[in-house]
């Protein structure tokens, strides 16, 4: 259930019924919201004078359901938004990892060219294997800081892990939970007290239930600003690396208020699927879609196989806009 309670209600009533009711307390511009588990499904009468709506939510899909607020969250990406009333959508872009200044040049060269806005690379990279790239770290960050001072674009990059939570904060202008973090509570909860939006990617072996479950920790720790990512889960299938989740996208838009990026690439795994699958992304009619995109692909240090050059980028981008068009969006 979630209460809101009437502006002016005292302190210690609002922790009364927070803690009668084991809710969870959020104050936002001045209001006290309360969030219980789902269960509580009435509040006691002695406290009705103080609540000024309620809402009986059907799951522990609380915050993020539609059915509490209809409207899609709009969030601020630099000089642009998505949700709310906006029919834009993101094209984000940008090779997997950071690995030199010269290679963000040119991937930063490559979005102004395309007028796009958003930057997207990792510098702490989640790798399978201890072996692999495992990124720049705040070498990286520097980096794409310092593109952002040149050409005035935002950039999203990921927190791997809770050592470096507050770094990435810090620096980014989206902050990107990877498919391996969405589980670290540390993270999310660090994210949910963050003041910046949060691209939250749902595991691989996540039902949609535990994702947006897992972006409820970020929104209950009183960040209002989060979007979801489908980006492929694990299925039987071998000769993709993973199977997106289109279906799941569906029922995403159906019942939840927050914004969705699809990653056509993390999906694919394969260079040649994914301007297709970039093609049904755009056609699903959401708020973004975030493409691996590298100078020269086979020399990537990882996700090497599944990064478009600069020029089937730019092939790709033309094919998009029709179909954009044809779902009355916009790309930005
Ligand atoms: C990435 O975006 O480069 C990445 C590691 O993605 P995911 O967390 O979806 O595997
Ligand atoms: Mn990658």
């Amino acid at each position: 259930m979630i209460i809101h309670l009437k502006e002016n209600t005292n302190k210690t009533i609002s922790q009364e019924i927070a803690a009668k009711y084991e809710a969870v307390e959020l104050v936002k511009r001045n209001k006290t919201i309360l969030v219980t588990p789902y269960s509580v499904k009435n509040i006691d009468e002695k406290y009705q004078e103080f609540i000024e709506h309620s809402w009986v939510a059907e799951s522990d899909i609380q915050l993020a359901s539609n059915k509490y607020s209809s409207e899609k969250r709009e969030i601020t990406i630099g000089k642009h938004k998505i949700g709310g009333k906006n029919r834009n959508t993101f094209v984000m872009i940008g090779p997997c990892g950071v690995e030199s200044k010269e290679q963000i040049e040119m991937s930063a060269q490559l979005i102004k060219e395309c007028g796009l806005q958003t930057l997207r690379a990792g510098c702490f990279k989640p790798r399978t294997s201890p072996y692999s790239f495992q990124g720049m770290g705040e070498e990286g960050l520097k980096i794409l800081a310092n593109m952002r001072d040149m050409y005035g674009f935002p950039f999203i990059t990921e927190v791997r892990d809770s050592t470096h939570t507050d770094m990435v904060i810090d620096y980014a202008d989206v902050i990107q939970i990877g498919a391996k973090a969405m589980y670290d509570h540390g993270i999310l909860r660090k994210c949910g007290k963050a003041n910046k939006p949060v691209l939250l990617k749902r595991g691989f072996g996540s039902s949609l239930q535990e994702f947006v479950q897992a972006a409820e920790f970020i929104l209950s720790g009183g960040n209002e600003q989060v979007i979801l990512c489908e980006r492929g889960i694990r299925t039987f299938e071998t000769k993709s690396r993973f199977t997106l989740d289109l279906c799941g996208v569906a029922y995403l838009k159906e019942y939840t208020n927050l914004p969705i990026i699809l990653d056509p690439s993390h999906a694919m795994g394969y260079a040649y699927g994914v301007p297709d699958l970039a093609r049904a992304c755009m056609a699903m009619d959401v708020e973004g879609l975030l493409i691996e995109v590298h100078p020269d692909p086979k020399t990537a240090k990882s996700d090497a196989s599944q990064q478009l050059n600069h020029d089937e980028f730019t092939k790709l981008l033309n094919t998009l806009k029709p179909i954009a068009n044809a779902v009355n969006r916009t790309i930005v």
